[in-house]
């Protein structure tokens, strides 16, 4: 096959449940990757001009089809305009032009000293596609963790195949659609549908993976990879933690706690998980973020307020605060109707309860008080290293100790989620919240293979370490380096 082919004869870079004809079976999907793999074999993703196309391609897109993905968003899940734009549009426009800017300096060799042992010579790395790459996306930022993770592997020179999460089928419909008219249709193509695609998609020996999701299913991905030997990115979630010391400015601290926790009603990878608050000041805590989720709130929610996804989601929820064992400051409430929980604030937690061992992915913020910084870097220490870590505090000492003694993928001081936002930060996991790292140039190296490369300098051909290892050569040689 070559591309598929829709109902008006045009050819298409997409298949799936929305797309030309048919949910793909394993014959289609293996035929897409045949496709790519022998576009990529040709040449035709490796020099600048193809890669800046499909950059400039995914930023004319995102801009020019802004009303449409924005409604596909509000029907997956009644994401508001503007938020969805802040979090899921914008940033794609911006890594997709910072990388067009930078792309070329990011692609020249990296030179190396050679060591003595290899004068007179030079060493340098080249980046080289890494082939044929499977994206994997999740339904939270249905349009930004689809398209940033192609900004990367397309700015690398890589086919992709890529496919939508089934739980945004609006926004999944959309990507299907526009991919094909702004990015080169045998060079990527969107591939739509659920588990059973995904499987079939995972059978195959694409040269990368590149997965968003949950922990559980990382680790499907990984398996998988290991049956070809394929590369892996794995951008996971977890429980981010959130320490605030008795020093820091509590009113703020509520403010960026409340912002980060709301944000998409909870349903993201590094919100804020939970809170480790000093005792002097937690009542002042608590009562900050009150205030800040009622303010954040507005007065009508039901223009502002994001969806919890699912049904199945909600119960999750519900279930999480009804076995929490803590007392809720605020909130609590929830509309099935409308698939709403009130932001919620829960004191003093069951510390074994599953709010605190499930990842919360909704709006519940548990406050659970400690006696120091100690006690919260401990904490978080005893439990799997996570995605995001955010520490309040005046005090640069606490800010040094923490960041020192703490792993986790990143770590934001005195905000939320906004770490995220700096385009050259690498953004990734670390242990059970991922591995590997992406967002300008670190997504270049990520979806690239450093080749080293050795050129020795003909004369002289020194015969020092050539046999027989004689002992007077030995001497000299280890004069010499
Ligand atoms: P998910 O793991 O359920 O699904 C993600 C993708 O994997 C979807 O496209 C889905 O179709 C596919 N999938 C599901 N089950 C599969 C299986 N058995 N085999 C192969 N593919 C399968 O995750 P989700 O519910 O879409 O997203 C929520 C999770 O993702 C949360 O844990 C969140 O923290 C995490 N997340 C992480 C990041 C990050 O950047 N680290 C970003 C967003 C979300």
């Amino acid at each position: 096959m070559a591309t598929s082919v829709n109902s008006s004869g045009t050819a298409s870079n997409s298949l799936g449940a929305s797309g030309p004809q048919h949910q793909p079976g394993a014959t289609d999907v293996a035929e897409v990757f045949e496709l790519l793999s022998h576009s990529f074999a040709s040449g035709r993703t490796r020099g600048i001009g193809w890669r800046i196309d499909q950059l400039r391609g995914i930023e004319r897109m995102v801009n020019e089809h802004e009303a449409e993905l924005l409604q596909a968003m509000a029907d997956d899940f009644g994401k508001p305009r503007f938020e969805a734009w802040m979090t899921d549009l914008m940033p794609v426009a911006v890594e997709a032009s910072h990388t067009a800017k930078h792309l070329a300096r990011w692609m020249r060799p990296r030179w190396v000293w050679p060591g003595k042992a290899n004068l007179p010579g030079r060493s340098w790395t080249v980046a080289e596609p890494k082939g044929t790459v499977l994206i994997i996306a999740p339904w939270n930022y249905p349009v930004q963790l689809a398209l940033s993770p192609l900004v990367a592997a397309v700015a690398a020179g890589n086919t992709v195949v890529l496919k939508p999460s089934e739980l945004a089928p609006a926004t999944s419909a959309a990507l299907a659609r526009l991919i094909p008219r702004y990015l080169d249709p045998e060079g990527v193509v969107v591939v739509e549908g659920a588990v059973e695609v995904s499987t079939a998609l995972l059978e195959l020996p694409f040269d990368h993976l590149f997965f968003t999701g949950s922990t559980t299913v990382g680790k499907v991905v990984m398996a998988a990879a290991a049956r070809h030997l394929s590369s892996v990115t794995l951008e996971l979630g977890g429980k981010s933690p959130v320490v605030v010391t008795a020093d820091a400015d509590i009113d703020i601290a509520a403010r960026r706690i409340t912002f980060g926790k709301l944000l998409n009603a909870g349903q993201t990878c590094i919100a804020p998980d939970y809170v480790l608050v000093e005792r002097p000041v937690a009542d002042r805590l608590v009562d900050g973020l009150v205030t800040a989720m009622a303010a954040m709130e507005g007065a009508d929610p039901g223009t502002t307020r994001t969806r919890i996804v699912n049904d199945r989601h909600l119960a999750r929820l519900e279930s999480l605060l009804a076995d929490s064992g803590g007392s809720v400051a605020t909130g609590g409430a929830v509309d099935h109707a409308r698939r709403w929980i009130d932001p919620t604030v829960v004191v003093d937690p069951d510390l074994g309860s599953p709010l605190m061992s499930e990842e919360i992915f909704g709006p519940i913020l548990p406050v659970i008080t400690v006696d120091s910084v100690d006690d919260a870097i401990g904490f978080i220490n005893g439990r799997d290293k996570p995605l995001a870590l955010y520490l309040f505090t005046g005090s640069r000492a606490t800010e040094q100790e923490v960041v020192r003694s703490t792993t986790s993928g990143g770590v934001c001081i005195n905000h939320t989620v906004m770490h995220f936002m700096v385009p050259e930060l690498p953004f990734g996991g670390v242990g059970a919240s991922g591995i590997g790292a992406y967002h300008g140039r670190s997504g270049f190296d990520e979806l690239s293979h450093r080749k080293a490369v050795l050129r020795r300098g003909i004369r002289p051909d020194l015969a020092l370490t050539y046999p027989p290892f004689t002992e007077a050569k030995e001497r000299l040689l280890r004069r010499f380096l």
